[in-house]
């Protein structure tokens, strides 16, 4: 069987290009590496308790973004977290400069955005299918997957983070890979500690600092859900993590809450659990200028979306999705 589309990646870009493609009446499938839906915008269960540990929040800046946003609350997915955050500038702990865009949170996490867009659209998707081979004759595409299953289709979107993207579509889309490989992602260590609950006086802090860039209060997102911990999310520097990457976890976290009590003046020195996610590709070292999403008119479609196209972020990742329908069904 030779499906309509598949757009390969189930985050938000990619869930957002299917559940438009499925609203305009198109056959498609989503094939996604991962058990979860979201992708980056990623949340653990850990004592049944839901945490972030990849994007922390999002804004709604543009109209359509904005309408889907408000739908979501409406829905019950999302609420409005606060409209800024305390900065660490110059070794010192300054208030948030408020501004007009809330900080949007989901109750059940960041990821229930994914579950929203696929829920409410009915898209099929194969779960645990990681693509490992595409290749493109007589004007189809086929993907292999890691466990040997394969899968055909007249137009492909392409949504992975853009060097995964490139290794991919190597042999296949010498030109797509070529503009993907000059989009390079910076990692990010990513740490979540547990603690007894206590009062923290922030939601979050932004810092330009070298080997922080944020520490977030997880747990201020759900105020309803607990009652008897308090969980703190702290992403490392860009530098920091390509510095660090490898390094053991014990010895990346301790020096992590060092620098984070420093920061915060609270003492997160001794957390009651800890754990740590290395995102080795998780924000665009730079935003292309260009479209939301651009098409290639290969032997068969090809269209590569995802947030690095439109101005990086959740609300990125939605418009580039959008885009990338539209270009779908018009090839
Ligand atoms: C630590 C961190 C903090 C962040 N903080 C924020 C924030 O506060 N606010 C904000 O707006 N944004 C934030 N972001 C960015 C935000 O998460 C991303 O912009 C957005 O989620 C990207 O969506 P996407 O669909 O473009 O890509 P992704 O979410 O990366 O989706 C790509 C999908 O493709 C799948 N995939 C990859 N390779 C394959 C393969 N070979 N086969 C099958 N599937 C594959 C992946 O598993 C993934 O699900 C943060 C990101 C990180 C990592």
């Amino acid at each position: 069987m030779i499906q309509a589309n598949i757009v390969l990646g189930a985050g938000i870009s990619g869930l957002t290009a299917a559940a438009t493609l499925r609203h305009g009446g198109h056959e498609v499938l989503v094939l996604e590496k991962s058990r979860g839906l979201g992708g980056r915008a990623a949340t653990r269960r850990w004592d049944q308790l839901p945490v972030d540990h990849g994007a922390q929040f999002f804004t709604a800046r543009s109209d359509p973004f904005r309408a889907q946003t408000a739908a979501w609350k409406e829905l019950g997915f999302c609420h409005e977290w606060c409209r800024g955050f305390h900065r660490y500038r110059d070794g010192a702990l300054l208030p948030p400069e408020a501004d007009h865009h809330p900080r949007y949170v989901c109750r059940r996490g960041m990821s229930a955005l994914g579950s929203a867009l696929a829920e409410a659209n009915g898209i099929t998707i194969e779960r645990q299918s990681k693509v490992t081979r595409i290749l493109c004759q007589d004007r189809v595409w086929t993907l292999t997957c890691e466990d040997g299953k394969s899968f055909r289709t007249h137009r492909l979107i392409v949504t992975s983070p853009p060097p995964q993207g490139a290794d991919l579509l190597a042999g296949a889309a010498p030109e797509a890979t070529a503009f993907l490989r000059g989009m390079a992602m910076d990692p990010c260590l990513a740490l979540a500690a547990q603690f007894p609950r206590r009062s923290i006086p922030w939601h979050g802090i932004q810092s330009g600092d070298a080997m922080i860039s944020w520490i977030g209060h997880d747990t201020s997102k759900r105020p309803d859900l607990h009652h008897d911990r308090t969980i703190i999310v702290v992403h490392a520097s860009p530098a920091f993590s390509r510095a660090h990457y490898g390094e053991p976890e014990e010895k990346i976290c301790e020096a992590l809450l060092v620098r984070a009590s420093e920061m915060s003046g609270e003492d997160l020195r001794e957390p009651e659990s800890i754990f740590l996610q290395r995102w080795r590709y998780a924000m665009p070292v730079h935003l292309p200028e260009g479209p939301p999403a651009l098409s290639f008119d290969l032997p068969a479609p090809l269209i590569l979306a995802g947030e690095s196209f439109a101005g990086g972020k959740i609300e990125g990742a939605w418009l580039s999705g959008r885009a990338a329908s539209s270009l779908s069904s018009s090839a």
